[in-house]
């Protein structure tokens, strides 16, 4: 071996050198590797190399025996996706709310050091796979009739490694080669694919688009009325026969065809050409009353409810990390029930704001690359062309995604009129940016970014909460970030109530007795508050109830009671209203005398 490194061969000596070389080196190491392991007394194990393994595709001649896996939401959310899916043609089935059981399985079957919502929707996957299994279903079966659909990204904390722990996590199980099939990342199954299992068209996107926003809606909406409710349970049942109704709803809407009324219209519009059935189901979206008029149906059986407003309750928001924030379950230590059951009534974080929020982020990130085309270096100043290319190039992007978020709201507040407005307007990126950014960059992406800092001020200056809690999972990157932030805020806005709780698997009762000291002091701001308005208006509780006892209209469920400046309480707005309307009815009853 010494003679080849000495001696190079004629012809292409430098290469087969080299070659001889990194062979004497290879060699050598290896040497030393075995006999520091004969030393140590290790046995030497063949190394693996991590490989990305061979997907099993999701192709459409599979639909018809294939059943959609997906959660991560509400039960809300997640039973009219369920609809909308059926109506789109596939079998699915909503995964259960993760329990602490499967944040067990996702320890148990995942890597170390995640972050908390990994464990429990990674777990609850194995979870129900383990169910099929109890339930008769055999391994083939299932790896062959199931698949697994959710959101992916690429980071940059650990949302972008999910894919990857759920495909460990069902290796080590025992169902290596279950599908689990991403969107919004293009590293996943290869869904542009003519023959791809699911069809993520201009239907199937307003489909899920419809569900989540009816979804948050219907939520916010139950979570303003149940604390009031006359008799207890009564909101819950009237939620479940409307979410079955709704379902139903969008089971069997209609989809947009150019044949209809609207597409002979489309079709005759000049240049539409190719994209005419694009252009009539956004028309249909924008003018179709199909889901509204069902909202209007639901509002009325929700306005049935009996409500008793001048029950004095802190309205508590809710922020924190995404999934921490939305499930109703172990995730976040059933902490909507329990504020609850303490006597708060609870604001929750409807997804629409984190759609919001990435359309804002996109535009950002348009502006701030301004000038630069791709990854090449800008332009140099004389080659005005260039530069003019670029800004046109960035103003049609962010112009597109203006528009996308004008529609998004658009739909949002329609929904929401069908709901006589009961239900909280998406709260405005540009303002949250403006409130944050001085404490959290706002181009610091990951988890909720700014959103975390940006809400706690908005929510508590507002007017519209006395308490702000954020639910922040165990190992949570960013909101431990911005937990660093919130502390520099806290200290500035001095009558703020703020309390962020790190949500686990395990520590439910430490966690709810933090959030029980918190919840008295909210408790004496919200009576604070009523003695305030009532000192005001002059009034006493009992006049107030009397008042509403004899207008059912003001005790119905659905009622929207105007938001006062500087009152947060429903219990005290109210008190407010009912004085206005008492001032209305006297000055009638006044102009009626002086008419006689
Ligand atoms: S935001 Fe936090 S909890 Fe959520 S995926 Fe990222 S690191 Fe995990």
């Amino acid at each position: 071996m010494s003679t080849s490194l000495q001696q190079p061969p004629s012809g292409n000596g430098t290469l087969v050198n080299i070659t001889s070389k990194e062979e004497l080196i290879k060699q050598k190491l290896e040497e030393e590797r075995n006999r520091l392991a004969h030393e140590l007394g290790v046995e030497l194990q063949p190394r693996q190399h991590f490989a990305r393994p061979v997907e099993n595709l999701f192709i459409k001649s599979q639909r018809e025996h294939t059943t959609l896996l997906f959660g991560g939401l509400t039960w809300k959310h997640e039973h009219l996706i369920h609809g909308a899916l059926e109506g789109l043609g596939y079998q699915c089935q909503a995964l259960e709310t993760p329990d602490v059981k499967a944040f067990q399985l996702g320890k148990e079957y995942g890597n170390n050091g995640q972050c908390n919502p990994t464990y429990f929707t990674v777990g609850n996957l194995v979870q129900h796979l383990q169910k099929l299994e109890e339930q008769g279903k055999s391994r083939q079966d299932i790896l062959d009739n199931y698949v697994f659909f959710t959101a992916g990204a690429c980071g940059p904390c650990r949302f972008g490694m999910y894919e990857a722990e759920y495909r460990l996590a069902l290796r080590n199980s025992g169902f290596d080669g279950f599908r689990v099939m991403l969107f919004q990342q293009s590293g996943g199954l290869n869904q542009s694919e003519a023959e791809a299992g699911l069809d993520m068209n201009v239907d199937f996107f307003l489909a899920i688009l419809n569900a989540m926003n009816t979804g948050d809606l219907i939520s916010d909406v139950g979570y303003q009325i149940r604390p009031y409710e006359a008799e207890k349970g009564e909101t819950d049942a009237a939620i479940r026969e409307c979410m079955d109704y709704l379902h139903d709803v969008f089971k069997n809407h209609r989809k947009f065809r150019l044949e209809g009324k609207l597409g002979g219209f489309v079709k005759n519009v000049p240049r539409v050409g190719s994209t005419a059935e694009y252009v009539g189901k956004f028309l249909d979206q924008l003018y179709g009353d199909d889901y509204t008029g069902a909202l209007r149906q639901v509002g009325e059986r929700l306005g049935k409810i009996k409500v008793d407003r001048t029950r004095v309750k802190p309205i508590v928001k809710i922020t924190g990390e995404f999934w921490a924030q939305t499930t109703e379950g172990d995730g976040n230590f059933n902490m909507f029930k329990f504020l609850e059951r303490e006597g708060a009534q609870v604001l929750v974080e409807p997804i629409g704001t984190w759609i919001m929020y990435m359309i804002h982020q996109a535009k950002q990130k348009y502006r701030d690359r301004q000038g630069v085309n791709g990854e090449e270096a800008m332009p140099s100043a004389w080659r005005l062309d260039k530069r003019l290319k670029n800004e046109f190039k960035v103003k049609k992007a962010s112009a597109k995604l203006s528009l996308a978020e004008g529609i998004f709201k658009r739909e949002w507040n329609r929904l929401r009129a069908a709901l006589n407005e009961l239900p909280h307007h998406l709260t405005d990126q540009y303002e949250l940016q403006r409130l944050g950014h001085p404490y959290y960059n706002s181009r610091a992406a990951g988890g909720e970014g700014h959103l975390e800092v940006a809400k706690n001020i908005y929510y508590s200056n507002k007017d519209l909460a006395h308490m702000v809690l954020s639910l922040k999972p165990f190992g949570c990157m960013p909101s431990t970030q911005s937990d660093g932030a919130q502390s520099a805020v806290v200290n500035l806005y001095k009558d703020m109530i703020y309390l962020p709780i790190e949500t686990s698997g395990e520590g439910e009762i430490n966690a709810h007795s933090r959030v029980q000291m918190a919840l008295g002091e909210a408790k004496v701001k919200a009576k604070q508050e009523m003695a305030r308005v009532l000192e005001e208006t002059g009034l006493t509780i009992e006049q107030v109830r009397e008042y509403a006892d004899g207008r059912p209209e003001l005790c119905s469920g659905l009622y929207k009671v105007p938001h006062t400046k500087g009152v947060i309480g429903a219990a005290a707005n109210f008190v407010k209203h009912v004085s206005e309307l008492m001032k209305q009815d006297s000055r009638s009853r006044l102009s009626n005398y002086a008419a006689d």
